[in-house]
């Protein structure tokens, strides 16, 4: 796969990830990481995992997420 965002640029890189929101391939250069919290049931009486997740973005979707 190939990355989207340079694809809309008219270059062609290698996707390295692929967004979690939209589903769209991202090369190093244009994949946004957070670490993520996770929350669910963890153990009983605890809401939320000691150990941060990671969640893949590409910029666009880093930027939407970040505007609300
Ligand atoms: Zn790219
Ligand atoms: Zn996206």
């Amino acid at each position: 796969m190939n990355c989207y965002e340079c694809s809309q640029s008219g270059r062609t890189a290698q996707a390295v990830a692929v967004c979690k929101v939209c589903g769209a391939g991202v090369c190093s250069n244009h994949v946004r990481t957070e670490p993520k919290t996770l929350r669910g049931p963890a153990t009983p009486g605890k809401m939320v995992h000691n150990q941060e997740a990671r969640q893949l973005t590409c910029p666009v979707c880093r930027a939407a997420e970040q505007s609300s």
